[in-house]
């Protein structure tokens, strides 16, 4: 039997976008300003071209100027860093994203180095990494910050609650840490060397499972009534439906934690459609703060 309550993250990843919008429309309105986004992939990967797709489709159903360049697998450093300099120096480009993985000879690092990070949405800049060390105003990685809205949520104030991060990859874990740790959580980061995984994270009030190993965390390594957000994205064959078939797991084994947390993310429907929106709403801060307008208030309490 079900005890948790399931976070919906497709339904408040919805009202996300729809309230973002609804900013959008006005900023065109009063200051004939339209965000734009450009979304740069290399190569053929598959996974990334559904990403690639369906982060076109939110940017322009949010009012937004979607912006996609394509380029071969083959694509050499220097072209790659040519077109980052080239949507840095563009005004209507307001956010760029080059998706990653990147093909083997271009170096991701010396990519992301080159954005500028006023354009930074991903937030993987060090500056913008740098900013959320030190507390500043910076652009924070989509899939964090939607994290913590869900929490903020569905929990309200975070100040005090022990927190277990289950993960440390500079994406999702470090960011994530820091954003509890903004919101005054007590905040360990477990990983592959952590010793009693297990009961670190039953100690948890708030477990984050960023660690891409489907199904990972067992009911019991959950302490009852804690709330557990699972950020893994793991595709596993599902001979139950069909031969050849797959289907998407989280990092949580979701039928033995569901009895025993309070509330849960499912995959798919939890974090993964936060990422999206939240990288709409970094592309919306980076028009605002580049027309020098005042961002508007789209905080994770509905
Ligand atoms: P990384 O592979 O970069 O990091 C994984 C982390 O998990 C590392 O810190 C690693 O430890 C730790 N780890 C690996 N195995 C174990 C283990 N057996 N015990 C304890 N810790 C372990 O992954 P990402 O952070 O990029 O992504 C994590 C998951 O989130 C993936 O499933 C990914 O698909 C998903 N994801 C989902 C997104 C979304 O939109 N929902 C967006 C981004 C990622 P160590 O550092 O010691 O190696």
């Amino acid at each position: 039997m079900s005890g948790a309550t399931i976070i919906d993250g497709k339904a408040f990843a919805a009202r996300l976008r729809e309230k973002i919008g609804r900013q959008v429309a006005a900023l065109r309105q009063k200051h004939g300003i339209q965000p734009g986004l450009a979304v740069v992939l290399v190569g053929e990967d598959a996974a990334s071209q559904v990403y690639v797709r369906s982060k076109g489709k939110a940017t322009v159903e949010a009012g937004m100027e979607s912006f996609e360049f394509r380029l071969p697998p083959d694509t050499a450093q220097a072209a790659l860093l040519a077109k980052v300099a080239e949507l840095n120096a563009d005004p209507a480009v307001h956010g760029i994203l080059v998706q990653l993985p990147l093909p083997a000879q271009i170096d991701e690092a010396a990519v992301i180095d080159a954005i500028d990070p006023a354009k930074d949405v991903d937030g993987f800049h060090v500056v913008n990494s740098g900013l959320l060390t030190v507390g500043g105003q910076g652009l924070v990685p989509c899939t964090p910050l939607g994290c913590l809205m869900m929490l903020e949520d569905h929990l309200g104030d975070l100040s005090g609650k022990r927190v277990l991060v289950l993960g440390r990859s500079n994406i999702v874990g470090k960011p994530m840490a820091l954003l509890l740790l903004s919101r005054h959580c007590t905040v360990t980061i477990a990983h592959s060397r952590t010793r009693d995984l297990a009961a670190e994270c039953r100690r948890a009030d708030i477990l984050v499972a960023a660690v891409g190993r489907p199904q990972m965390v067992r009911g019991d390594w959950i302490k009852p009534g804690a709330t557990v957000i699972d950020v893994g994205i793991n595709r596993i064959p599902a001979p139950e439906r069909g031969a050849g078939k797959t289907r998407l797991v989280g990092d949580v084994n979701f039928d033995e934690a569901v009895r025993v947390a309070g509330a849960i993310t499912p995959v798919p429907g939890g974090v993964g459609p936060m990422t999206i929106a939240v990288l709409l709403k970094n592309t919306l801060t980076a028009a605002c703060r580049a027309a020098g307008v005042a961002e508007p208030e789209i905080g994770g309490r509905e």
